[in-house]
């Protein structure tokens, strides 16, 4: 999801405001950890609880025998069971507790009400006698449960305990109300707006580990799963829910029972009854329609033949479109610039009057959405800490397709926004461990650090086919992936070493700190040497390559100075034949490294660097 952005051009003001306060661009955020709850077993006995899981997804990635990783390996998620208790399973004592897994969600809403009902399927692939958990931040009533088991409710812990038998399904049904409140800076959560036409918008909006909003649910976000939604409503509305989606007076119906999807981005239910449906384009087997008002202006903000490109490119490179033959775009009053429900898009309604630092902001804004069809919502994150890997790629995908198809500004003013905005970041892209703050906050600046880090500055070493082949191994399946399933996937594809570079640049426990680079230039006969030295006050040498274009009267000429993947030194120099002397020097004029000048590069244009400080204190 492409969220709020309040993206500028940093004035002096504007950068000084924000040393102070990060802004929030992501859309919604929460980061509750699941934790679970102990409790007694049918027999009486207390135990640690298996459980319960949605499918396992999480496979290792071809690591590419021989193909210069540090190992091969890549993190795997432990086996099927538990969102806790995974580990207790192997170490003796415990094999009768059974394996459950969620295989299904059949979810049912009165738009009116908020009443609901959700029937959750769990597959059971080993026989045992315990509990599976799940999360409600409802109380549940009208449960029904198979005979002999029983469900306890206490908080937002709801334990399902009894015998459950190999494969036997079992099924819980339960009845909620929603309660119509959202979070007033992500709009997670259910709420009702009026739409530009004064018609009301509703909308149930998920997001990381927030199923529990809306009834019994396993968050974790490598759970991959599938689902139905029932949506009872008034004639005149138009419903959308994600997946293939069929409709009669007054009732919608849509199933997500071919692709896998994960929880954060399948409970999503959308409501105007001012949305009028046009086609934009059909291309690679999709037909993309639009649901807007009529005083909407989101049709003609987009370029149809352009995005039907896009969608050809997209899925030669990803696969085929995941989620049915049909992708639904609607324009809505929404706190967020997009959001990625599997088969449906809902992007803010004023996106072709919003500066927020691209050159075509609808464009960009539904290109990075629909990337995320693949990259979030077919293969899903093994962790809420991998969380920027998909906004990466979909910021990635975009740019290398404006990049390559679109008008020049366009790549151009992405590279340019994530620079300027990516000096703010005030966490690591791929934290160590839980930063005391909500995703919202921690994440941000990482939309824009992320794809300049992972796949921009890799470019010079790796060459862009490799790095786009990287994706595609890395998306290839419907499994959870992680930040370091990534660095993996980039070595397979380049035959590179990167374990030192994710390390300067990915993850982290400390305070950001990017690269502070001074440029020196000597000229003898006709060639000018410049080098650069990096000077950041933690003396972490920085793993990058860096234009540095010179000027002289007549000529200009770009030194790439390359300061290697596993540097041992400060300064690093290339040389350029220049036959008059050089009289301005631009470091990294096109701004493709999260390198700043320091204050001492006079001649560097750009701003000097400034130290953004966390909104709360690090891991205080
Ligand atoms: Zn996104």
């Amino acid at each position: 999801m492409r969220e709020q952005i309040w993206r500028t051009r940093l004035t002096a003001a504007r950068r000084e405001r924000a040393r102070y306060t990060p802004r929030v661009r992501s859309l919604c955020l929460f980061v509750t950890a699941l934790t679970c709850i102990a409790c007694s077993g049918s027999d009486g006995a207390s135990a640690r609880l298996p459980g319960v899981a949605g499918t396992d997804a999480h496979t290792d990635m071809d690591s590419g025998a021989g193909a210069g990783g540090a190992d091969g390996a890549t993190s795997s998620v432990a086996g099927n069971g538990g969102v806790a208790g995974d580990q207790d399973l192997g170490g003796g004592g415990a094999l009768d507790e059974p394996g459950v897994a969620i295989s299904r969600y059949d979810y049912r809403l009165d738009l009116a009400s908020r009443e609901a009902e959700s029937t959750l399927t769990f597959d059971v692939t080993r026989s045992g006698s315990g509990c599976v958990n799940l999360k409600s931040s409802l109380p549940v009533r009208d449960t029904l449960a198979p005979l002999g088991f029983e469900l306890a409710q206490r908080a937002d812990e709801l334990a399902l305990c009894g015998s459950f038998t190999a494969g036997n399904a079992v099924q819980l049904s339960t009845k909620q109300t929603v309660i119509e409140a959202a979070d007033p800076k992500t709009q997670v959560g259910f709420s009702r707006r009026p739409d530009r036409a004064n018609r009301e918008f509703s909308y149930l909006l998920g997001w990381l580990e927030q199923c529990p909003r809306f009834g019994p649910c396993d968050p974790a976000p490598q759970r991959l799963t599938h689902y139905t939604f029932d949506v009872s409503h008034a004639t005149a509305d138009v419903v959308l829910c994600p997946g293939v989606r069929t409709f009669t007076e007054g009732s919608t119906h849509c199933e997500l029972l071919d692709t896998l999807a994960p929880s954060y981005s399948s409970f999503a239910i959308a409501s105007d009854s001012g949305w009028a449906r046009t086609p934009l384009v059909t291309a690679a087997g999709v037909s993309v329609v639009l649901y807007d008002t009529p005083a909407g202006s989101l049709y003609g903000g987009l370029d149809a033949a352009s995005f039907g490109d896009f969608l050809e490119w997209l899925t030669q490179l990803l696969g085929p479109y995941p989620y049915g033959d049909e992708l639904r775009v609607a324009s809505a009053p929404t706190t967020f610039l997009g959001m990625e429900h599997p088969a449906n898009i809902v992007v803010r309604d004023d996106l072709t009057n919003l500066f927020v630092g691209y050159s075509n902001v609808p464009m960009h804004v539904l290109l990075h959405e629909t990337v995320h069809q693949w990259a979030g919502n077919r293969t899903t994150l093994s962790s809420t800490l991998d969380y920027l890997w998909k906004e990466a790629i979909a910021e990635y995908l975009a740019y290398v397709f404006e990049d390559e198809r679109r008008p020049f500004p366009e790549a151009m003013s992405a590279r340019s926004l994530w620079h300027n905005t990516g000096l703010g970041a005030p966490y690591p892209i791929r934290p160590l461990t839980p930063p005391p703050l909500p995703l919202e906050d921690w994440a941000a600046g990482g939309y824009d650090t992320a794809p300049l880090a992972l796949f921009v500055q890799l470019e010079p070493w790796l060459g862009r086919p490799a790095v786009l082949a990287a994706i595609q191994l890395f998306l290839r399946d419907p499994v959870a992936r992680s930040m370091d399933d990534l660095r993996a996937a980039l070595e397979t594809t380049s035959r590179l070493e990167l374990a030192n570079y994710f390390a300067a640049w990915v993850f982290g426990d400390e305070p950001v700190e990017w690269p502070v680079v001074s440029a020196t230039v000597q000229q003898t006969g006709s060639e000018a040497t410049v080098t650069l030295t990096q000077s950041q006050s933690r003396g972490r040498i920085f793993p990058c390559v860096i234009d540095v274009e010179l000027k002289t009267a007549n000529e200009t000429a770009v030194a790439h100075v390359d300061f290697g993947l596993s540097p041992s030194s400060t300064s690093a120099a290339a040389s350029v034949v220049l036959d008059e002397p050089v009289v301005s020097v631009s470091i990294d004029p096109e701004r493709r490294v999260l390198v700043f000048p320091a204050p001492a590069a006079a001649a560097a244009p750009a701003a000097p660097p400034t130290r953004l400080a966390p909104r709360v204190p690090f891991h205080p």
